[in-house]
């Protein structure tokens, strides 16, 4: 499977700085077929990535959608507006949101359902804070909101779902968790998809996302089970996303 290195810019880079920005990455970053790139800057930025990606290889993400494709929604962002923006992948339920927007398991589901509606392609987020971990809950946490954000997906659209797993309390904090430990959620993962989606469900990619690093790529793309990253912190910095996106899996 083509594996996927995603770059969450967060509410970082704005639409004046993303040209150069960019300008900047894409001569640094390997053409290699067996990964995908992509990036995912602020709502504003996205005509401006837009036009220096053009038809090129790296894809454009969203860092979020809603569920209806127009109405009374003030200020929301519809999936058909995001497709029209050359938009291909979109982050749901990531915990920022979760955690400062009160973001739910049912409003993701419901983003997800819209999104492949009109063609997009939701990477998932999830992941269990820290006191879950320390009293053993993450496991159980973590396949609720598997289960829950793709209730009523049709098995059909299981080629265009993804995952990241992300252990909140590696977000950000410089403290990713151990490759062998992700490698143990992602298993966990994979049989939800399985019991979810049948075959299907082998083939969704579940990325790890949490201080992912120049340092420790090479140690999570060697893991069992990994099919990608999700970069917040580091994909700001051009020089280290290329590096990342230049993984070397050992196995
Ligand atoms: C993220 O934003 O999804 C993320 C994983 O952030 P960081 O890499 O900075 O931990």
């Amino acid at each position: 499977m083509q594996r996927l290195v995603l770059g969450n810019w967060k509410m970082h880079l704005a639409a004046g700085e993303t040209a150069a920005f960019l300008r900047d990455l894409l001569p640094r970053l390997p053409r290699r077929a067996d990964r995908e790139i992509a990036v995912a800057p602020p709502f504003t930025s996205l005509p401006a990535a837009r036009a220096v990606l053009g038809d090129g290889p790296v894809a454009l993400a969203a860092q979020d959608v809603f569920w209806e494709d127009g109405g009374a929604y003030t200020g929301e962002i519809s999936p058909l507006m995001l497709q029209e923006l050359g938009v291909t992948y979109v982050l749901i339920g990531h915990s920022e949101r979760r955690l400062h927007l009160g973001e739910t398991d049912l409003m993701v589901n419901r983003k997800v359902r819209a999104a492949l509606q009109s063609g997009l392609r939701p990477v998932v987020c999830v992941g269990e804070q820290e006191e879950a971990r320390a009293s053993g809950r993450a496991p159980s946490i973590v396949r609720a909101q598997v289960l829950r954000a793709f209730d009523e997906v049709p098995r059909a659209d299981a080629d265009r779902l993804a995952i990241s797993y992300e252990p909140v309390w590696a977000i950000g904090t410089g403290r990713a968790a151990d490759p062998p430990a992700a490698a143990e959620m992602h298993d966990l993962v994979r049989s939800e998809l399985r019991r979810l989606f049948g075959e299907a469900g082998a083939a969704i990619r579940i990325l790890y996302g949490g201080s992912v690093s120049a340092r420790n790529i090479d140690a999570f793309m060697s893991a069992p089970g990994l099919d990608g990253v999700l970069v917040g912190g580091a994909s700001l910095d051009a020089q280290e996303f290329a590096r990342i996106a230049d993984f070397e899996a050992h196995s």
